[in-house]
């Protein structure tokens, strides 16, 4: 019973794609009546650009805004092609602008020679804000450690955490890179991860799902 009042209540469709060669997850959100958001679209190739653009079409999707968790490579890659087809602003809080920066030559370093530079942001977001898209709420959530102003999106009535590259399944983001920092990330997950509800599904930037409450009995970052 209890099931299925959980699935009665979901008013929000969650879309998984796997891309580029950091095998980056983008999610295509969309509720029943067509409005649609992309969380970090690492789409880079013409072939992973024609999987979300022929899903968008096929469904009729009113593609509203696209969300940056943070701009490193892999989750920006989608940026330009996307901000271009659906005339949509992209959100992100204004601390990335410094790892949104990072990334063209992160992209000759790599060798990703067909790169389209991102557009800057054009909606700026910092803790506590709240977004709407038709039946989609998120609020912003600042966690920070991972990269120097990493925020995920947090769906409070589905359960839901876009978490970007905070937390993963059994791991967490790397802390290594410009802006990273161990105790900033340990911090923001404790604190701000940690604390959401443990029925909470986490849809992170690499890897499968997973909940709060499972990271919060095994995951490796509580022995740091
Ligand atoms: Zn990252
Ligand atoms: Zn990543």
């Amino acid at each position: 019973m209890q099931r299925k009042n959980n699935i009665k209540r979901m008013s929000i469709h969650i879309r998984t794609y796997t891309f580029n060669p950091f095998q980056e997850n983008t999610y295509l959100i969309h509720d029943d009546q067509n409005n649609a958001v992309i969380v970090d679209p690492g789409c880079y190739t013409a072939q992973e650009r024609e999987v979300l653009d022929e899903f968008i079409q096929n469904n009729d999707l009113k593609i509203h805004a696209i969300l940056n968790t943070h701009c490193h490579i892999d989750h920006v890659l989608g940026n330009a092609h996307l901000a271009r087809t659906y005339s949509v602003d992209i959100i992100a809080h204004e601390g990335e602008l410094s790892t949104l920066s990072m990334v063209g030559p992160s992209a000759q370093l790599y060798g990703f020679t067909g790169y389209e530079p991102s557009p800057l942001p054009t909606i700026f977001v910092e803790e506590g804000d709240e977004l709407t898209f038709g039946e989609i709420r998120f609020k912003v959530i600042f966690a920070p450690g991972h990269s120097i102003a990493h925020i995920a999106f947090y769906n409070e009535e589905n359960a839901v955490l876009m978490g970007g590259d905070i937390l993963f399944k059994g791991s967490f983001g790397r802390y290594d890179l410009p802006g990273g920092s161990l105790e900033t990330l340990k911090n923001s997950i404790r604190t701000k991860i940690f604390t959401l509800p443990e029925n909470t599904v986490v849809y992170p930037g690499h890897g499968p799902e997973t909940t709060i409450g499972s990271e919060k009995s095994s995951n490796p970052i509580l022995h740091y």
